[in-house]
């Protein structure tokens, strides 16, 4: 596994659980906002950790930690992610993935074989603009629609989740992602924003093609208003609709 980062105690990335987060390298899509830039663009060049040392460290905090969390950059890209969960159960621990979705046979088997029990999976945007917010020239909607298709008849918690920004997204487009989601859980509206590792602020440095900080700041953040006109938008056909990273929630 190629791990590039691992949060030994949280409360805030596995809902009702203290966690532990494994952050892996690299990922298949290069939206514009993303906030782990350098992990996305220039995986080799960040710290890695050993999975020996998490899975002993998980070995450890048997009966402390309640779930451990593995996102990225885009775990299903990960070759050996199936056997780094299986060690993972083989603790005893419930497992929380972090998908962008665009995997779905990846998905498909974790789910087949019990290896994961909770998944949080982005939607980008509304179709239409799905490759844009994906930073992608093009790409095949219909490997999303097969990953929502798959966590709605899963039989597993899951939650469908947004990051919103202004100058990709509209007020309106949340509509139609309402429609395409409906009957999940839970979908969370989180809210955008700017740090110096978004992956559009990226550049790279010319004497070492490394990928650092310095763009340009182009992208925003909606107002608490537009956030919950989004979130009325959507809630007739979800369960429940969440504000995250918006101040005063
Ligand atoms: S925000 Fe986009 S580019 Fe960043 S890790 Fe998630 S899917 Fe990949």
């Amino acid at each position: 596994m190629e791990i590039h980062g691992f949060n030994k105690t949280t409360l805030l990335d596995y809902p009702e659980h203290i966690a532990a987060t494994v952050f892996t390298g690299g990922c298949n899509f290069r939206c514009p906002f993303c906030h782990n830039g350098e992990l996305v663009l220039d995986p080799a060049r960040q710290p890695s950790v050993a999975e020996e040392e998490v899975l002993y460290y998980l070995k450890k905090r048997q009966g402390i930690l309640q779930g451990v969390c593995v996102t990225g950059g885009e775990p299903t890209l990960q070759r050996d992610l199936r056997a780094f969960l299986q060690k993972i159960k083989e603790l005893e621990y419930p497992i929380k993935l972090d998908t962008n979705g665009y995997m779905p046979g990846v998905l498909w088997e974790l789910l087949q074989e019990h290896l994961i029990d909770y998944v949080a999976m982005d939607i980008k945007a509304s179709r239409d603009n799905y490759a844009r917010a994906a930073g992608l020239p093009h790409m095949d909607i219909s490997r999303i629609e097969e990953s929502i298709g798959i966590l709605k008849s899963s039989g597993i918690p899951y939650e469908f989740r947004t990051t919103v920004v202004k100058g990709i997204h509209t007020v309106g487009e949340f509509k139609e992602i309402g429609r395409w989601i409906e009957g999940c859980p839970a979908y969370y509206l989180q809210s955008y924003q700017e740090n110096d590792n978004c992956l559009y602020r990226m550049i790279q440095t010319a004497e070492s093609n490394a990928v650092k900080p310095g763009g340009a700041e182009v992208f925003g953040a909606f107002s608490r208003e537009e956030l919950e006109q989004m979130a009325e938008l959507v809630r007739k056909y979800v369960g429940k609709v969440v504000l995250r990273g918006v101040v005063g929630t």
